[in-house]
């Protein structure tokens, strides 16, 4: 790549093209975790589509490395990388809610939070993640799961359409009836298919909920993650609630008394009124010890949405482990306990996120997205703020993870991935979808252009092979960069 390519890209968007040697290059080229150091060649903030379609076709023809950044949360930094061209999407933040087909379109530079706020103006909102600041894009692409999935489904399950630019710079839309088979690979396959410009989601009645954090002491856990298990799965589908194991954060407003203590929580939504709420928490929480404190109460959606945002900025260190859990018997919750008494830094946390209701309604193959059967979507964070601590995050997240993945499934959400799971673990996840995944892949990008992300190999249909799963594999011999 020449300095004459370089000025002619820059002076062929209508954004910015971010190069190392600009004042604002440091800040532009960070994303969301810390342990993530990536330099790219070129950033282009793209203001549009056509910018969008400019830059694959220069990353295709200059044959560079090409990133797609939608918010920049993703754990391994897959929305950056070193040396090629980053498509930065987060100028483009428009959305538009039809309050009478209630569906919302959203430009791929959203967070969850833009969406939010979007549409609790209209009492309306779309089933996305916990934390306002993750991108809207990574999230959906990957599966997308929060408070309103019981309910609702995943985020995928309600995307109607998406426009994708593909690798031969062509754009086209995605739908039940449009390029079917992209439309499927999109829900859950992650950004390997093209640069998705748009997306079409159906938004649900939503507006107040009756929501907040429940804390108790860790030497409770047992018994609370035990009545969650049981609980959860026929508890009404309203309720959107998850199980933790973290610490108390030392800082107002928890009560100072508890600061530091390791803690289980239980963090959910019910949409509905208190009262409702408070009776669909009534079976679990009258066989339950009195906790340290509860926080449930009406608040406006968006407002849970965003409750970890605050304890959460850019930049922390973050090292991901994920599984999809089937069963959580007590000896799998014991050890849960054990592994997260002596946790790296107080920082760290365990989440497992319900998956049943209408998850549980889509049938296996419906979607990339295939952990219909899963019971829960297990994440181990390691966090710190301090970067001298990373080995010793990763050292705990992995541990953590050997421990408890005896249990789980062979697979995991692609989302809650880092970059140094073994060979076989994608298969694992995608399951019997995934030889048709690497199908579309090599119909839709057969060089493999779109390759930062989770990557599905494309395989031509009369290669591809089911896959099989590797149970009880166990990842992190290699080395983090
Ligand atoms: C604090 C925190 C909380 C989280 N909470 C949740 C949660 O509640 N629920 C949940 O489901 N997940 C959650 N996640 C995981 C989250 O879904 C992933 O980190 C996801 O990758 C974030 O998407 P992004 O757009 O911000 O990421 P980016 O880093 O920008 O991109 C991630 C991946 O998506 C691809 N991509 C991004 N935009 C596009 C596009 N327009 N077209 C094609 N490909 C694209 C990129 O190529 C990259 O591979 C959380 C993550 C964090 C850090």
């Amino acid at each position: 790549m020449g300095n004459d390519a370089t000025s002619a890209l820059a002076s062929s968007l209508r954004g910015r093209l971010i190069l190392p040697t600009d004042a604002d290059y440091d800040t532009a080229r960070a994303v969301y975790n810390g342990m993530i150091d990536k330099r790219p060649a070129l950033i282009a903030r793209c203001a549009n589509v056509a910018d969008i379609i400019r830059c694959v076709n220069f990353a295709r023809d200059e044959n560079m490395l090409l990133a797609i950044r939608g918010g920049g949360h993703n754990g391994p930094g897959l929305g950056t990388c070193d040396g090629g061209l980053v498509i930065d999407l987060q100028k483009m933040k428009s959305v538009r809610v039809d309050p009478a087909q209630k569906t919302v379109r959203v430009e791929p530079g959203c967070t969850s939070g833009d969406v939010d706020h979007a549409t609790h103006a209209f009492g309306l909102a779309v089933p996305s993640g916990i934390v306002a600041s993750t991108g809207i894009a990574g999230l959906t692409l990957g599966g997308g799961t929060g408070y309103l999935t019981r309910k609702h489904g995943l985020t995928i399950d309600n995307l109607l359409e998406a426009d994708v630019v593909l690798a031969d710079g062509t754009m086209v839309t995605a739908s039940a009836t449009s390029n079917p088979d992209l439309f499927w690979a999109l829900r859950g396959g992650g950004g390997n298919f093209g640069v998705v410009t748009s997306f079409l989601f159906q938004a649900h009645p939503v507006s107040e909920v009756f929501a907040g954090p429940i804390f108790w002491d860790a030497a409770d856990a047992l018994r609370v993650m035990r009545a969650f298990r049981d609980f959860i799965g026929t508890a009404p589908e309203e309720l959107g609630i998850f199980v933790g194991l973290k610490t108390v954060p030392p800082m107002d407003p928890f009560p100072q008394p508890h600061w530091g203590k390791r803690a289980c929580a239980i963090i959910g939504a019910f949409n509905g009124t208190a009262a409702q709420g408070t009776r669909a928490m009534e079976p679990l929480l009258s066989q339950l010890p009195p906790p340290l404190f509860n926080w449930m109460g009406p608040m406006p959606f968006p407002a849970i949405n965003s409750l970890f945002d605050p304890f959460f900025p850019k930049g922390l260190q973050w090292y991901w482990k994920g599984d999809y859990v089937t069963s959580l018997p007590d000896e799998a919750i014991k050890i849960h306990i054990a592994q997260s008494g002596s946790p790296a830094s107080d920082f760290c946390l365990m989440h497992l996120y319900p998956i049943n209701g209408a998850v549980h309604r889509v049938a296996k193959d419906a979607t990339a997205w295939q952990a219909r059967d899963a019971s829960f979507n297990m994440v181990i964070a390691a966090i710190d703020p301090d970067p001298k601590n990373a080995e010793k995050l990763k050292a705990w997240g992995r541990a953590y993870w050997k421990a408890v993945h005896p249990f789980n499934q062979g697979g995991a959400y692609v989302n809650f991935m880092m970059d140094d799971e073994v060979e076989g673990r994608l298969e694992a996840t995608y399951g019997d979808n995934y030889a048709r995944l690497a199908a579309i892949k090599a119909k839709y990008d057969p060089k493999n252009l779109f390759r930062v992300n989770q990557n599905i190999k494309p395989v031509a249909a009369a290669e591809a092979r089911p896959a099989a799963p590797r149970p009880g594999a166990h990842t992190d011999v290699r080395p983090q960069a």
